[in-house]
């Protein structure tokens, strides 16, 4: 069952002189339960992209083609109703949860104020019995729901806003470098963690990371963008054992496989483009080792090659004028 679509989705904003093309076309959908690991480098487009499936985005924002989340397309919804869409049925967990806690709450008003605008047919003590489930769900005792959020440590911190945004068991959850600044052994815990509850609530989750690591333990399938386009989208044994575009190649190749502290994504020669005058043929060319003459011309398309899909001209299409 597909709970979350996406169709043509660009989005663009605009800044005083100009005009950012920061996603570009892109198609997708996750089934019930899966994971989709969303990878590339900052400023590729993929917290944008979070965002838009919570409509999110800052005012003026513009976004183009459709988003269904359980079949309902989003953009049709009113503020309230998306409002309602937002928690029950997709919620957004950050990389730093300090900024979605209000400090003077205690944790259980956070849980209890949710709850309620939701499931308001539910008592206050109703609302705080599945705050405390969802507490313990996630490894902390009930009892801290009197705590306020900086009486937590950063991992804690983390564990509370899982719970917070499963708590009424969303369809979707999009997770957006979630374990970023955090040590690793707590990383580990919380992708642990994160793991086990998305499988027992048969969550379906987008996994927003620039570490190729995090992606080869939690995903079902990745999808790599670049520069605003998802330039190829495979399961991932096929991206780990067959990639195909030479930009995924080049984040492979990335990985360290000893300082786990060191995946951040910079071995790649050069730096994406500007987004608001992107070059005129493939994105990628002016740091790819295979740019040919047409890859200067003409955006290539997206070719299929045993089920991963690929934006490269490597891949089909009339090379003319190969050099
Ligand atoms: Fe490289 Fe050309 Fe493929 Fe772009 S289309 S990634 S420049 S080979
Ligand atoms: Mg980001």
């Amino acid at each position: 069952m597909k709970v979350l679509e996406l169709e043509n989705v660009s989005v663009r904003y605009k800044t005083e002189e100009k005009t950012v093309n920061a996603v570009e076309n892109i198609s997708f959908h996750l089934e019930k339960g899966e994971t989709l690991g969303l990878v590339g480098e900052s400023g590729c487009g993929k917290s944008t992209l979070g965002f838009s499936i919570m409509r999110l985005l800052p005012k003026g924002t513009k976004i183009d083609g459709s988003i269904k989340i359980e079949g309902t397309d989003i953009s049709s919804l009113s503020d309230e109703e998306m409002r309602q869409i937002r928690g029950s049925k997709v919620a957004m967990i950050f990389q730093d949860p300090m900024t979605s806690l209000n400090p003077i709450l205690r944790i259980e008003d956070h849980f209890v104020e949710m709850i309620l605008t939701h499931r308001p047919e539910l008592s206050k003590e109703d609302a705080r019995e599945l705050a405390a489930k969802a507490l313990e769900d996630v490894g902390i005792n009930r009892n801290r729901l009197k705590d306020y959020p900086f009486q937590f440590s950063g991992g804690m911190r983390q564990r509370v806003m899982i719970a917070l945004s499963i708590v009424l068991n969303p369809a979707v959850l999009i997770a957006d470098e979630p374990t970023t600044s955090l040590d690793v052994i707590v990383q580990a815990q919380i992708m642990e963690l994160l793991e086990k509850l998305t499988k027992e609530h048969k969550t379906a989750m987008i996994l927003i990371t620039h570490d190729m690591g995090l992606v080869a333990e939690a995903a079902d399938r990745i999808g790599v963008m670049y520069a605003g386009h998802l330039v190829e989208l495979a399961s991932k044994e096929r991206i780990f054992t067959n990639p195909l575009h030479p930009y995924t190649v080049g984040l492979l190749r990335s990985i360290p496989n000893t300082d786990v502290n060191d995946r951040e994504l910079r071995y790649i020669p050069g730096s994406p483009p500007d987004l608001s005058n992107p070059p005129e043929g493939c994105r990628f060319a002016p740091r790819c080792e295979k740019a040919m003459k047409i890859c200067w011309e003409k955006e290539p398309p997206e070719f299929e090659i045993d089920g991963t899909r690929v934006k490269c001209w490597l891949y089909g299409g009339d090379q003319n004028g190969t050099d």
